[in-house]
């Protein structure tokens, strides 16, 4: 069914959480509206600070992004948060989006909670996230927190998303070890030492320090990402989180690093979008004709797999 999109949009703006739905809904499930959705969101983008909250499973993400809604609401600002599951096929907001402790929140008009699954997902995690940030942005959200759930590479993907990436550990987890595999020890503006109330936080601090000084030498006016200890599920340590995303966002602004972000971004999004379409309609080929006629002649010795990929890349794009 159609829907009237510029009504949607307006009704998305006023904090509608349905009408901010229905819109997710729309952008994530590729409707034949997706372009006029998106049209229609353009001018409005640009204005919500996206925070990627990243980490091992259990080190407390979710309870930092509960606690970090209820410190920019104190503040007065709107928050969106975005809990992206890529290890899921399941998505909408219901199945992870209902969980308990996030419930604190939950009538709270100012406060929008949306989970998304992207495994199987066409055009996956790159393609999907974006398009609902944007939804969330154009709403008028203050703050976007993605969230992570579940593990994996992504992880490395949704902090590439997001204006400020938070990276969390945890002591007792190994968790030094397992940050400099995953290679979160490149990504992160922001460390957060969680469960500072546990044996081991200094030491999980000290380790972190040490290793993120191992990097190459900084120039004068370079951001060196700071290590804030909380504990999550007591608000502590909360306050001074806002506090070090703020400085990151106020750094990046002065030197216009936000601007090159987002332009980046921009351009991953456009990249995924044009590689979605193009592996679409080149699975649209099998069986085809043409797609039977090259691996013929590819069996045959008259052409190599290059120059037929060029050939069918070519005539797809001449048109
Ligand atoms: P996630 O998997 O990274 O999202 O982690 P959760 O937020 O679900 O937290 C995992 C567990 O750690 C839960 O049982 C939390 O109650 C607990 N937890 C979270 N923050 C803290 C903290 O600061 N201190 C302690 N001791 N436990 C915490």
């Amino acid at each position: 069914m159609a829907v009237d999109v510029a009504q949607l949009v307006g009704r998305a703006r006023e904090g509608k959480p349905r009408a901010v739905a229905r819109l997710i809904t729309l952008v994530e499930g590729a409707s034949p509206q997706l372009r006029e959705v998106m049209a229609a969101l353009a001018p409005l983008c640009g204005n919500a600070y996206v925070v990627g909250l990243t980490g091992s499973p259990g080190v407390g993400k979710s309870t930092s992004t509960s606690a970090l809604v209820t410190a920019y609401r104190k503040a007065g600002k709107r928050v969106a948060v975005l809990a992206v599951d890529p290890s899921s096929p399941f998505s909408g907001g219901a199945l992870l989006g209902d969980r308990v402790r996030m419930s604190e929140h939950a009538s709270d008009p100012g406060v929008y909670i949306r989970s998304m699954a992207t495994r199987g997902h066409l055009g996956g995690l790159a393609w999907a996230a974006p398009q609902a940030i944007r939804v969330l942005d154009a709403a008028g959200f203050d703050v976007v927190l993605v969230e992570t759930v579940g593990v994996g590479q992504s992880e490395v993907e949704i902090a590439a998303q997001a204006d400020t990436a938070a990276v969390l550990l945890a002591p007792g987890m190994g968790d030094g070890i397992q940050a400099a595999k995953a290679g979160i020890l490149e990504i992160g503006d922001v460390y957060v030492v969680n469960k500072a109330d546990r044996e081991g936080a200094d030491a999980t601090a000290r380790e972190l320090n040490h290793m993120l000084g191992l990097g190459e030498a900084r120039q004068p006016g370079d951001w060196r990402p700071p290590i804030v200890r909380t504990v999550a599920a007591r608000g502590e340590g909360v306050d001074e989180l806002v506090e070090a995303l703020e400085k990151h966002r106020a750094w990046m602004d002065e030197h216009g690093v936000l601007a090159e972000r987002r332009a980046r971004r921009a351009a991953g999004e456009i990249e995924a979008i044009a590689v979605t379409a193009l592996r679409e309609r080149i699975g649209d080929l099998r069986g085809d004709r043409r797609l039977g006629a090259l691996a013929e002649r590819i069996l045959a010795g008259t052409l190599d797999p290059y120059a037929a990929a060029d050939e069918l890349v070519a005539g797809l794009t001449g048109d």
